[in-house]
């Protein structure tokens, strides 16, 4: 039966659901595999859910534990870590953001001598078997499996010499799961920049080994040269104050499930949506649209309040929206590192002119897991390792 993957928590959690009982053994032996887009079983395809928390990570993180120890599940769950860490990486450090956008504008401008390679790529026309198939499955079904995005990263740098901003530019845009923070930053680890020195290069071994002989490229590169860059050092994250009396909520898409999150003293007297359109392709932003007007339709019932669709998240549509409603407190559910994030920090900084405060809320789980994100992940795991324990 073919999976059911919506952009709506319905789908998510049913997704959730179906994949359960698999996440002990069965994907600690099998994760590696790349049967293609025809099986794929043996990963939970829940990245689309996550990645705009239409489910959540602790609710995923519960459902596994009910089934399998901690130990049993440790692969998986480790997994599901990785998202919160790359997040806290990029929270502690947004110049890197700001860096790779800036990079990625001015390379878009360019007519370097890696263009016609990029053009060759983009098309599906490099004559490497795998890369060519990996890009048409891109397009066709926004999701490529995580051995696959390793390999088609690596073949992108270091076979096709391909500036890396370009292709995590080319997943942001076609995943449906597309993340400012586990896609740049797993770029940029597969660059050597990430674990400053450490690349991952490709093989064709590897490749025709975990694709079950699917793909067996010749001509990959065989030496993949560290990029290098100055170190980031972390930053503080920023204090969250208490959101108290009434308040409007606005929903970007970086939390759609407003239902859990703890505003304390603060009641919900009016609920809105804005999206951020961020040149991905039509599919993705249908996608992204969908799942936040399912997010606003489910806040709204619970709160039982009116509900708007902002038309963008802009100054002048908040604005309007929180005159309408009599609102001087908007509450947001805290947007990590991004693209809507950056437009709430110019919306922010806009509306207090007019008396309105712009108070965003932290998810506990956040709160407990970024601050151990300072380093490489395996002391991350020490640190917020409870999480998942
Ligand atoms: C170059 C590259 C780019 C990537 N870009 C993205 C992206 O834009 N968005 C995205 O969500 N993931 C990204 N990933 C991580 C990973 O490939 C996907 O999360 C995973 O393949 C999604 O499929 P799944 O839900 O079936 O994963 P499963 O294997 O079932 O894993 C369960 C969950 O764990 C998390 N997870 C698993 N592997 C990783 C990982 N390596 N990093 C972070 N979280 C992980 C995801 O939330 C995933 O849904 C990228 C990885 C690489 C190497």
């Amino acid at each position: 039966m073919a999976m059911n993957l919506a952009p709506a928590r319905a789908a998510g959690l049913a997704a959730l659901d179906d994949f359960v009982a698999a996440a002990g053994r069965r994907y600690t032996d099998t994760r590696n595999y790349d049967h293609g887009p025809g099986d794929r079983t043996n990963v939970s395809m829940l990245s689309r859910f996550l990645r705009y928390r239409l489910v959540t990570e602790a609710e995923v993180v519960a459902a596994v534990r009910r089934e399998h120890s901690a130990a049993a599940a440790e692969k998986f769950l480790q997994e599901v870590l990785w998202r919160t860490y790359w997040k806290g990486w990029l929270e502690m450090r947004p110049s890197v953001w700001t860096r790779y956008r800036a990079d990625l504008a001015g390379l878009k401008m360019q007519t370097g001598g890696w263009r016609a390679a990029y053009d060759r790529a983009l098309a599906g026309n490099t004559g490497i078997d795998c890369f060519d198939a990996w890009i048409a499955e891109l397009a066709t079904h926004g999701y490529l499996h995580n051995h696959a995005r390793m390999w088609f990263a690596s073949i992108w740098i270091f076979t096709l010499r391909l500036p890396w901003q370009l292709g995590a530019d080319l997943f942001y845009r076609q995943l449906f799961d597309g993340d400012p923070a586990s896609n740049t930053l797993s770029w940029r680890w597969v660059a050597g920049l990430q674990t400053a020195g450490k690349t991952y290069l490709a093989t064709r071994d590897n490749i025709a080994r975990y694709t079950g002989g699917r793909f067996a490229p010749a001509g990959l590169a065989t030496t993949a040269t560290a990029l290098t860059e100055a170190p980031t050092p972390p930053q503080a994250l920023s204090p969250m104050m208490p959101a108290t009396g009434r308040v409007g909520l606005l929903l970007g898409e970086d939390d759609c499930h407003a239902e859990s999150l703890a505003l304390g003293g603060a009641r919900v007297t009016a609920v809105a949506s804005a999206t951020v359109a961020d040149g991905r392709s039509a599919a993705v932003e249908t996608f992204v649209a969908n799942a936040l007007t399912d997010a606003r339709d489910r806040a709204a019932a619970h709160f039982a309040v009116a509900a708007d669709a902002l038309p963008a998240l802009t100054t002048g549509a908040v604005r309007d929206w929180a005159r309408r409603c009599d609102l001087t407190t908007v509450v947001v559910p805290y947007a990590p590192i991004g693209p809507t994030r950056t437009a709430l920090d110019l919306v922010a900084a806009a509306i207090v002119t007019d008396g309105i405060a712009l108070v965003p809320v932290r998810r506990a789980w956040d709160s407990a897991a970024w601050p151990a994100a300072r380093r490489g992940y395996f002391a991350f795991r020490e640190g917020a390792g409870t999480l998942i324990g």
